[in-house]
């Protein structure tokens, strides 16, 4: 009670404040240090296309190896770094080291397969095309190497601008995909304007399938609306063949997930790519 005690509450206030602010601030702090230091890598989860099981793109994906905490994933740090606007740093990493590691694999003659990229809603701002066409340039890949996913949150901001950089981004040939598709707020009359290839059936629908009934009707409904929007349709977190056989018969383009193989280090990548995978040509 205030009344009573007045500085008890107050003094438990401050100290939970201080301790949320002080662990914000370290990790900040910490990832400044780890964008100047190499501590950020990325890791590459294989997308097949179902039924043949070629390989069609990989997803970059961020992890910190933290000298004393060990490898941190990005939900540990990506939430904070979008509050705090580090995301922007983060995000320009990001895509240098996918485009320099891309640059790799085109060099060392492996077919071409799209290196998809993750952009938060506060990196997708009008530089951002010209930043990727740069990154392109100055690397000498194709942008048919290179895929932009996005999640519904980019449409925080006004929506004309939204499909003004997607239509650049687009132009340049980069590939576009709507992450996480139905966990947000996006209504269908944005993605009817949407000039993106490809909808991401997100991991919370996927987990479902096939005991889930609502989960199943869900899937199968972003499948054969996307599809006849003319997208192609993915759906990620897929770990059982019972989840693959129910999406390839729901015509589902693509899937990724731990049944296919887990994100891993650029070396795993390329040695299974070689050995374990067969390319589209
Ligand atoms: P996302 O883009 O939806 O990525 C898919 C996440 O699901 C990844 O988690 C991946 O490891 C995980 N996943 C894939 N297949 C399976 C599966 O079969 N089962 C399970 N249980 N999980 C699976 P991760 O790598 O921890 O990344 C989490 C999120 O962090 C990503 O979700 C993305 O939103 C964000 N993120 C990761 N890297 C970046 C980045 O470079 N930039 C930005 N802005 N966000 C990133
Ligand atoms: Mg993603
Ligand atoms: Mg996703
Ligand atoms: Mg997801």
């Amino acid at each position: 009670e205030r009344v009573d005690n007045p500085d008890h509450n107050v003094a438990f206030y401050r100290l939970d404040m201080n301790e949320g602010m002080q662990q914000r601030m370290q990790i900040e702090t910490g990832l400044r240090h780890a964008l100047g230091h190499g501590e950020l890598l990325l890791h590459y989860q294989p997308k097949f296309e179902i039924g043949s099981s070629r390989l069609v793109g990989a997803e970059a994906l961020v992890r910190w190896m933290h000298p004393q905490r060990g490898m941190i994933p990005p939900s540990d740090f990506i939430p904070l770094a979008e509050t705090t606007g580090l995301i922007v740093q983060v995000g320009e990493w990001v895509l240098e080291q996918a485009c320099a590691q891309a640059a790799i694999w085109q060099r060392a003659g492996l077919p071409p397969f799209r290196l998809a990229v993750n952009v938060s809603a506060r990196e997708f701002t009008s530089s951002l095309p010209g930043r990727v066409a740069d990154t392109l340039k100055r690397y000498r890949i194709d942008a048919s190497w290179l895929e932009l996913e996005i999640t519904e949150s980019t449409l925080m901001h006004d929506i004309d601008y939204v499909i003004g950089i997607m239509d650049h981004i687009s132009a340049l040939g980069v590939a576009l995909s709507l992450d996480d598709f139905g966990t947000g707020y996006s209504s269908l009359s944005y993605l009817k304007r949407f000039p993106i290839d490809t909808l991401k059936i997100d991991r919370s629908f996927t987990t479902g399938i096939p005991s889930d009934v609502s989960d199943c009707a869900i899937a199968s409904t972003i499948i054969s609306m996307g599809r006849k929007l003319g997208h192609r349709v993915i759906a990620e977190g897929v770990e059982t063949l019972e989840q693959m056989e129910f999406l390839r018969q729901a015509g589902c383009d693509e899937v990724q997930g731990y049944l296919y193989g887990k994100p891993m280090a650029a070396y795993d990548f390329e040695k299974a790519l070689r050995e374990n995978w067969l390319l589209v040509a």
